[in-house]
């Protein structure tokens, strides 16, 4: 004998029904009996419910209800039936909608609706989809039997999820399917009736629990759920799109699993079905070839284990605390009992072994009713100040690992715990049983997306990591950036098994969001569309989106910019900066923004912001890192400087030159910054912060060697300026020529022995052939560390220093560094 359930979108309308009866067809050709239950026609509970609440509320809208309620019904019986069969179907469904007019009638005129009579009106639901399905059988000459479940399931009065009488139930199945020849047997699912012979429901989703309450009274041999997703899978499938079906599962994973928010099956159906040993099967009315799951006894091992992730939404925490509870045995007792005298069901418990605490989770909806009840329960301890009054915290939500398999496996909390924190997903309860198989976590509602797919890539996405990323400034380096992720992205999933997504971009006229990524090959396109800037806006999209693995990544120059770090680094969110306003402004924002990455789990990197792509940044942090300590720091840190006066002889005016300079895309978007040596000031100055001083711009001397005129004014003013004062930057190239050296702009800094202040200067100096600095060619930089470890000879960082394309790969290289 076989129970086959079709859940409510397997039977939402004629096509569908059709579908679900083609599957019937052939489960009939196995030569055994066969128990079909079906759910209502999908949505339909939820539609009942609704014109009867607006019948309670005095709102004659419900009779228009009711009308659609009873059309959905009739066309469904229209599109399935031969047009010379469908009259006697068309009039049960008319006698049937009557009877729920009738009643929702007697609940407007009466203004009541209690659970009972809540109950005998979406009780209506299966007996019309039962009933349909029955006579579309029928009409394709499959003979069946339908049987009212009412007559078979027999439970206690509690209206609106009610307990069923086993030895009652059973005997009544057991005698019906063996009095009557019925080779196959059509029954809704859902409903039963009390003693009295009151309707009675089994809960929200209950349906599944009347295939479950059949199969074990005649022993079965396998159960079928038929829905609309190809079995249990690792996730919901509406909350994380990688979700994977799971072919194999024990009864009791599936049964955490299900308890806690996975949907597809309604929890209490495992249970009936375990103690009599019978596999259920869940399968796909809309691809019924997928191989589905089987739930059974022992489920093979996949080599994980996790075998899902689920949440429960709606959640409320209790905490009751006090110094009176430590050491006194019967605390615990009475705060459960005034739960239960309440009917609250307990869904999580938490203790500390200090015993200061006791957190329970329970829905959200008896959230007032525990705390009036506890309070009460303790006022005589509240009054004399032993506890304090409960704290309810809602709404929350709860995320729960479930498998066999993390039974002593090490590990497995580390690694969720590690990847929620890296998220920015705060923790406020945590619940693990001694049977190991859940583990879960209480957290705020509006991460429940983000943790769950944060979980799901970190133990069933052995494919790729996602990395959603943010990107403010479309200029020189912007655009090089997006055009080499565009280039890289396939390489990037392939090799580094990263899924790049870029999920804004912003310049400083418009912005662009779109949480699916934006494809780069239209990204202009896309970003005109976009909406008006607006800082404010943006960093309450990216907030709002909470999406997993997130980065900022700021390639402007601009101060506003800068100022936002601070807020994205909170929510765990790294930073990617290629802007040196940050780290070049205050001392204190600087280190805020340090320690805040710190605290939150993020990375804030800004690797570009002292020459370019070259690694410095990244060679003094390991260098510290190791133990060795910085001492001096001797640089060329100006790229645009160092083109300047290597491609200056005083044949074209040094003005011309610095214009090309600007034109290859190598100075500051203000030439002026590189010309006063003000850009090279930041840089020495972030290299002495990062070697761990505490020094600001005024601590640092500046020679420079431009005319004052020169600074005024505005940037065509710098050049006519430069041009008027040629004479000033020839005579600067003569005497050097005179006394065969170069000139180059070199910053340096000898750091303090209280590590604060030091010693930072920059100015063009004279370069003689045996120094480091004298082959120095272009646009190139050079850093020169002397540490503990490098006396003499000093470790020597050098290359390209300056230009979009190399600065935009630094960037580039940050930001895969971030996704860690
Ligand atoms: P039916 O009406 O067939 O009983 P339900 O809507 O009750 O179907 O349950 C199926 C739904 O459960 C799926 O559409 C899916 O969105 C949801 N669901 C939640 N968690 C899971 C999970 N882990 N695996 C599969 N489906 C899940
Ligand atoms: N129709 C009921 C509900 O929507 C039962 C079920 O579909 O399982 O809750
Ligand atoms: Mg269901």
């Amino acid at each position: 004998m076989q129970v086959l359930k079709f859940g409510g979108t397997s039977v939402a309308n004629a096509a569908n029904i059709n579908k679900a009866i083609g599957i019937v067809q052939k489960a009939v050709k196995k030569n055994t009996n066969t128990v079909i239950v079906v759910s209502a026609l999908g949505g339909i509970t939820d539609a009942l419910l609704e014109a009867a609440t607006l019948a309670c509320e005095g709102d004659d809208i419900y009779k228009e209800k009711l009308h659609i309620i009873e059309q959905r019904h009739l066309t469904a019986v229209k599109d399935l039936m031969p047009l010379d069969q469908q009259s006697s179907v068309l009039s049960m469904v008319k006698k049937r909608c009557n009877q729920i007019e009738d009643i929702c009638n007697g609940v407007f005129l009466l203004r009541e609706l209690s659970l009972r009579t809540k109950d005998s009106i979406i009780s209506f639901g299966e007996l019309l989809s039962s009933l349909i399905f029955s006579a579309k059988l029928k009409s394709l000459d499959i003979n069946n039997t339908w049987k009212d479940a009412r007559e078979l399931i027999v439970t206690d009065s509690v209206f609106g999820a009610a307990n069923v009488d086993f030895a009652l139930t059973n005997k009544k199945i057991q005698s019906f399917f063996f009095s009557v020849d019925a080779k196959l047997c059509v029954i809704p699912g859902f409903i039963a009736s009390d003693t009295n012979g009151a309707t009675t429901t089994l809960g929200r989703g209950g349906s599944d629990y009347t295939a479950a309450i059949i199969a074990p009274a005649l022993s079965v041999s396998v159960v079928e759920i038929w829905t609309d997703v190809s079995g249990m899978m690792t996730a919901d499938p509406r909350l994380v799109a990688n979700a994977r079906n799971i072919q194999q599962i024990s009864y009791q994973e599936a049964m955490e699993l299900s308890h806690f928010g996975a949907k597809v099956i309604y929890p209490p159906t495992i249970q009936p079905l375990m103690n009599k040993r019978i596999p259920v099967k869940i399968k796909n009315t809309f691809a019924p070839d997928d191989p589905g799951t089987l739930i059974e006894n022992e489920a093979q091992k996949n080599g994980n284990s996790i075998r899902g992730i689920s949440s429960i939404k709606n959640l409320a925490l209790l905490s009751l605390e006090g110094s009176g509870m430590v050491g006194i045995p019967g605390f615990s007792k009475r705060l459960f009992e005034a739960l239960s005298n309440e009917k609250i069901n307990v869904i999580l418990i938490t203790q500390s072994s200090s015993e200061h605490s006791i957190c329970v989770g329970i829905e959200e909806v008896n959230a007032d009713k525990a705390k009036a009840a506890i309070d009460k329960a303790f006022a005589y301890e509240i009054e004399i100040k032993k506890v304090d009054p409960l704290i309810v915290e809602k709404p929350l939500a709860i995320v729960a690992l479930v498998g066999d398999n993390m039974k002593s496996h090490p590990g497995i909390s580390g690694k969720m715990f590690g990847a929620l924190g890296r998220n920015g997903v705060n923790i406020r309860a945590i619940a693990q049983g001694s049977s190991e198989r859940n583990i879960s976590a209480v957290i705020g509602t509006s991460d429940v997306k983000k943790a769950i797919n944060v979980l799901h890539e970190e133990f069933f996405e052995t494919t790729y990591k996602q990395l959603n990323l943010f990107i403010s400034g479309t200029g020189n380096v912007g655009s090089r950036l997006l055009s080499q992720l565009k280039q890289q992205q396939q390489h990037l999933q392939d090799h580094l098994r990263l899924q790049v997504r870029i999920t804004g971009i912003a310049n400083s006229k418009k912005m662009f969001f779109n949480d699916d990524g934006i494809d780069l090959s239209q990204w202009k396109e896309f970003l005109q569309k976009g909406s008006p800037m607006n800082m404010a806006e943006l960093i309450n999209e990216i907030e709002k989106k909470n999406l997993r693995n997130s980065v900022f990544i700021d390639v402007t120059a601009n101060d506003e910019v800068a100022k936002t770090y601070s807020r994205f680094l909170q929510k765990s969110i790294s930073v990617v900066a290629c802007n040196k306003i940050a780290c070049s402004s205050s001392y204190e924002y600087y280190k805020k923004l340090k320690d805040l990455a710190r605290e939150f789990n993020a990375l804030f990197l800004f690797e570009t912001n002292v020459g370019a792509g070259l690694p410095v940044i990244g060679t003094l942090n390991d260098l510290l890192r190791s133990g060795d300590n910085v001492n001096r720091i001797e640089a060329v840190l100006s790229g645009t400087l160092n083109f300047v006066f290597n491609n200056y002889t005083g044949e074209t005016s040094f003005a011309k030159v610095v214009r090309q300079a600007q034109k290859e895309g190598y100075t500051e978007p203000d030439p002026r910054l590189d010309l006063s040596g003000k850009d090279v000031m930041r840089k020495i100055m972030i290299l002495a912060r990062e070697s761990g001083e505490k020094i600001e711009m005024e601590n640092i001397s500046n020679n420079s060697f431009m005319p004052e005129k020169c600074m005024q004014g505005d940037v065509e003013n710098f050049y006519a300026e430069m041009e008027k004062h040629e004479d000033h930057f020839k005579k600067l190239v003569d005497e050097a020529n005179a006394a065969g050296k170069k000139l180059k702009f070199v910053a340096s800094y000898n750091s303090s022995p209280s590590g604060n202040g030091g010693n930072a200067s920059v100015g063009l100096q004279h370069i003689d052939p045996q120094h480091d600095f004298y082959h120095l060619y272009g646009k190139d930089n050079a850093v020169l560390f002397y540490t503990d470890r490098y006396t003499e000879q000093p470790l020597v960082v050098k290359g390209a220093g300056a230009g979009a394309e190399v600065t935009a790969s630094g960037v580039f290289a940050d930001i895969i560094r971030a996704a860690r």
